[in-house]
């Protein structure tokens, strides 16, 4: 298995992708970072903090021969920005940039959602995505027409909305913000990278339909906790992944319980929900 590899697309700029080192329930095979650039190198992401990311960083960095410039950040989960201590160290002149949420202000450069970031030939434009996590951003790359999605689209599986700081509907209204764009490929932040990006937006959003339309069936069957609601709609899914799956199903009661089809009410500790209308 590769640790780093070199994927050209139709032009004369690379992209190269670094595994963060950090397999995992949630991460997959890890955090992809990508490296783009010729001269003035642009990392986007910097995996967990893995010791061993470190080495294969700097390979990647010198094999291009480039120097390492900017650093840009999607969101603030430590799959992402966890590896941000050490390659400071490693690179002292490089400009670290995120959308601003929960970190001190002097910590990075704020980005402005819709700013037209350019390094040499490249220009990214970050979307505010979100959904996953508030600060969550997606830089699209013009000259590419591509993407670097983040945990908004993953090259396998499907995103997790946490309670903290996640949010289903804005999740949704960040996908159907991104219908609008001409995006040819798409560079997740796990995952492989996605050729069809139009079909792997429009299976996402129909993910969700579904899982809404599942929450919706066992509520109408008399199911009133989230654990009832699991066990019926992930009856054949492993019990190790039911604590991601009631995240998924309460995600979809809050969605349903803003639109004011569920009313959610608490008896002695336990939440449960009821159909409304
Ligand atoms: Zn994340």
């Amino acid at each position: 298995m590769t640790q780093s590899h070199l994927s050209r697309s139709s032009s004369t700029s690379p992209v190269r992708v670094i595994l963060g080192q950090n397999t995992g329930l949630r991460t997959g095979r890890g955090t992809n970072t990508y490296l783009l650039g010729a001269d003035r190198l642009t990392l986007i992401d910097t995996g967990a903090g893995v010791p061993a990311y470190d080495p294969l960083l700097r390979e990647a960095v010198d094999a291009s021969k480039g120097r390492l410039s900017l650093i840009l950040i999607t969101h603030g989960h430590r799959d992402h920005i966890g590896g941000i201590g050490a390659v400071q160290r490693m690179y002292r002149d490089a400009v670290v940039r995120k959308f601003p949420g929960g970190e001190p202000p002097s910590t990075f450069e704020p980005i402005v959602p819709g700013e037209r970031i350019q390094v040499d030939a490249i220009t990214l434009i970050p979307i505010h995505t979100p959904g996953h996590a508030a600060d969550h951003l997606c830089f699209y790359w013009v000259e590419e027409r591509a993407l670097f999605s983040g945990d908004l689209i993953l090259g396998e599986g499907t995103t997790v909305i946490p309670r903290d700081g996640g949010s289903l509907t804005a999740y949704l209204d960040s996908l159907e913000g991104l219908r609008a764009l001409d995006i040819r490929m798409i560079y997740p932040g796990h995952g492989p990278i996605i050729q069809d990006p139009q079909a792997k937006i429009t299976e996402y959003i129909g993910h969700r339909r579904m899982r809404e339309r599942q929450v919706l069936d066992a509520l109408h069957g008399g199911a009133r906790t989230i654990r009832e609601m699991v066990a019926r709609i992930y009856a054949d899914v492993p019990k190790a992944l039911h604590r991601l799956a009631e995240e998924s199903v309460w995600n979809h009661l809050v969605k349903l319980a803003e639109e004011h089809r569920v009313r959610r009410t608490e008896e002695a500790g336990q939440e449960f929900y009821d159909l409304l209308g």
